[in-house]
């Protein structure tokens, strides 16, 4: 087994074991500055949102983020992708207060 055959599977095998620990809802997206439950579709404050954790991901473009989010209203535990064309402008905001929440 070599180093390359094993970097993308560490990626998918972390998502995997995020859904696995009950974060498997339809997810969170970030539109207008506000995180948004796809479940329930209602945006949040970032502050609002439960953050259980975060990975990192590098492609060829930057570093992308996928975050373990719990919605305050209805519950869901789901995941938000954010990639590395997301850093720009307010999502990139976001990114930032999510990660550093987790320090
Ligand atoms: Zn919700």
């Amino acid at each position: 087994m070599s180093e390359t055959e094993r970097a993308p599977a560490t990626f998918t095998e972390a998502v995997t074991e995020l859904e696995a620990t009950g974060y498997d809802s339809m997810g969170f997206s970030i539109e207008d500055g506000a995180v948004v439950c796809l479940e329930c579709n209602a945006a949040h404050d970032q502050g609002a949102v439960g953050v259980g954790g975060m990975l990192r991901y590098a492609t060829g473009a930057g570093e992308g983020h996928v975050f373990a989010l719990a919605c305050p209203d209805c519950s869901a535990h789901g995941l938000l992708f954010a990639g590395p064309e997301a850093m720009a402008g307010g999502t990139g905001d976001i990114i930032d207060a999510l990660t550093a929440r987790l320090r």
